[in-house]
Formats: structure tokens, sequence, C-alpha cells
């Protein structure tokens, strides 16, 4: 079957392509990514559709396998969509945003919730244990399977259990023990997380909220946060800091196009106005060689590569501290070295 059909028989099983058709479901074809990441780059997905709500996912869900097509979960903070975008199903899980108390210690949140507004919602609640994720802009699924969190503190042993929904429709509820953490890591089994339940700590609001509001004066210090970026490029090597590497190695402000490695924060590339992500990857590529030649440390992606390069894009100018352009000629097919480049497929 080709892409077309596929497609086709996809909306087919969704009830036809009517924006909130029948199966409470938004659909849009050939949406350009760069409105839903934070990075502001990337390829179209041949498909986005946004459920209304959990019932509204497992038509997806179904419709995707049924059709053979592949979906990816999007919240948007942590992934670069290659400039050949994505094919098949994206998924946002916006409207699955709901927040629910769980007893005097615990606090419920649906897959699509900010984590800045559980972080809140715990804090009114008079429960401690979320506080570092004030300034994470990701959603709760996307942070789980990240494991997000700060030097003070990360997702992991806040949860209880997570609820994931699997490729064919049905629903499954596990364990942290059973999702084996790591650094910026899950071991989650295919599927999209549908909610999870946190275990927290009461305590007075007053005093969550100043904790709150100091981590959010330190990240404003540090952190290009009026840039658009999709965080921390790299995980920080054992007893080091990617960072800091970085802008040891001379990279402050290095560019190529519009891809630049911020001169507030090295572990972060921001995307001056129109960065093509062909643009990133080759500076990414290029920091991690530099720091790898000075230092002999090989950095590994915290961020994730997603999609399909491009056939051809224009040649990148590479230039430092800020002078240089957006590209000259066009350049032959875009290569990405070690990069991966894939489609995370559920
Ligand atoms: C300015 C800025 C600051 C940041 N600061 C931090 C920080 O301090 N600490 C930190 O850890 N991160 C930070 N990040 C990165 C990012 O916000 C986190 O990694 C976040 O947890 C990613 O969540 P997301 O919903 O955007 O997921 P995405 O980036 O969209 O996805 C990440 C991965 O999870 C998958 N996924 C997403 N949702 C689901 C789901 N419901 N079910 C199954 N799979 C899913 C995606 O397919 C992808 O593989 C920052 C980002 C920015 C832009």
């Amino acid at each position: 079957m080709t892409v077309k059909s596929k497609v086709q028989r996809f909306l087919v099983e969704l009830g036809g392509a009517r924006a909130l058709g029948p199966a409470g479901v938004e659909i849009r074809q050939h949406e350009p990514m760069s409105r839903h990441t934070t990075m502001k780059a990337g390829g179209e997905a041949d498909l986005l559709v946004v459920p209304q709500d959990v019932e509204g996912l497992r038509r997806v869900m179904v419709a995707a396998q049924r059709a053979g097509l592949p979906v990816m979960i999007l919240g948007g903070s942590n992934v670069i969509v290659q400039d050949g975008g994505i094919p098949g199903v994206v998924v946002k899980l916006s409207r699955l945003n709901h927040i629910r108390p769980a007893g005097a210690d615990r606090i419920e949140a649906e897959a699509g919730v900010l984590l800045p507004r559980l972080a809140r919602a715990a804090a009114k609640a008079g429960l401690s244990g979320l506080e570092f994720a004030i300034g994470i802009p990701g959603t709760v699924g996307g942070s789980i399977v990240m494991n997000a969190g700060t030097r003070e503190g990360e997702l992991a042993p806040r949860i209880e259990s997570v609820t994931l929904m699997r490729p064919d429709g049905d629903v499954v509820t596990l364990g942290r023990e059973e999702l084996r953490f790591r650094y910026r890591h899950a071991d989650l089994p295919h599927g999209c997380v549908v909610s999870a339940r946190f275990t927290l700590q009461p305590a007075p609001p007053a005093g969550i909220d100043a904790t709150m509001t100091r981590m959010l004066g330190e990240r404003n210090a540090t952190q290009p946060l009026h840039s658009p970026s999709a965080g921390c490029v790299f995980k920080n090597p054992p007893g080091d800091s990617a960072g800091r590497l970085i802008e040891a190695a001379g990279l402050k402000g290095h560019r190529i196009g519009d891809a630049q490695v911020s001169e507030r924060h090295a572990n972060f590339i921001i995307n001056r106005g129109h960065a093509q992500a062909g643009d990133i990857l080759t500076l990414i590529r290029h920091v991690g060689r530099q720091v790898e030649q000075r230092f002999g440390v090989t950095l590994e992606l915290e961020v994730k590569i997603v999609g399909r390069a491009a056939r051809s894009r224009p040649a990148p100018r590479s230039s430092h501290r800020g002078a240089g352009g957006s590209g000259g000629g066009r350049g032959t097919a875009a290569h990405h070295g070690a990069l991966t480049t894939r489609v995370v497929e559920v």
C-alpha cells in the first residue's frame, strides 16, 4: 500500500478527515512541525491528530495500526524534527489535560498536562516534590519517557504508576519499578502514556511556592528562555557538565545558519529565526566532534532527533559569535553522520 492509500484508510477508519469528526479527533494533514516544537523548526507531519479524550486516542491508535501507519506521540520540547518531516501520524495529547487529587499525598495527571501546571496544582494542594518541574516545558507523558529532571530532582522517585495505551488500544497500568528509570530515560513498552499517579509529601503551600520562585529565577538567569530551543542538547557525562565542556571548547556563540550555540548556556542550541533542522544537526555534530577532540569525551544526545532528512537543502555557512548568514547555495542530500534519524513508533 502507498503512503497515500494508508492515510486514506486511516481517515476512513476514523470516520473522515473533517476536523473534530465523529471519532472525537481533530485531524490536520501536512502540518508543519515548526508550529508544534519549542525549537520551531522541522518539516511537516503527514498527519497531526489531537484526540479529544482517551476514547479518541484509542480510535487513533487502532486506526493507525489497521492502516499500517507509524505513530509518534509529540509534546514537542525535547525533539528536533528533521526537515523531511514525520511520516505517518503525530499525536498531540493537549486535550488530555486533567489533573485529579488522589488522596492525601497523591495526585493524578493525564499525559497532556504540562509539568509547570502540575507543579502549581500540587503546590496548591499542599504537596511537595514536584517543585523542580516548574520550569520544564514538557508534558507529563514526554517527561515520564525522558525521566525529566534538574539538579534538584527528577520525576522517577515521585511516580507511583503509569497508565499506558498499547498500539492495539489496550490499556495497562505499570508500577514505577517496572519502568526501570535511569538518567533521562525510562524503559517503557511500546505505546502511549495516558496518565500517571504521583506520590508526594504534604507541606505548606507558601514554602513550596517560595522554592519554585527561586528555581524559576535561577533558570531565567542561566538559560536562554526567550529564544526557541529544545533545552539541553547533550546529557551530562558522569561527573561533569556538557555545558562546561562545550564552553571550554570555545563554542559559545558558534553559529551555522540561524542555529547557534547559546551565549547564555552552552548546552542549548537556539533558533535565531529561520534555522533549518539540517543546520541544527550540523551544529550538534560539530559541537560533539570538537568536545571529543579537545577532551576525549563523547557526548550523548539528550534531545531526540526524529523524522526524515530532507532530500536536499541549502548548504549552511559556519561562523563564530553571531556573524553568520542563513545558508548559501543548494547542497546535496543532508547526512548527519552518527546522529540517529528515527521515527519513534508505538
Ligand atoms: C527551555 C527548555 C528547558 C528545558 N529544561 C529541562 C530540564 O530542566 N530538565 C529536563 O529534563 N528537560 C528539560 N527540557 C526538555 C524537555 O522539556 C523535557 O525533556 C520534557 O520532559 C519533554 O517532554 P515533551 O512532552 O515535550 O516530550 P517530547 O520532547 O515531545 O518527546 C520526548 C520523547 O517522549 C515521547 N513521548 C512524548 N509524549 C509521550 C507519551 N504520552 N507517551 C509515550 N511517548 C511519549 C516522544 O515520542 C519522544 O520520544 C527543556 C526544554 C526546553 C525547551
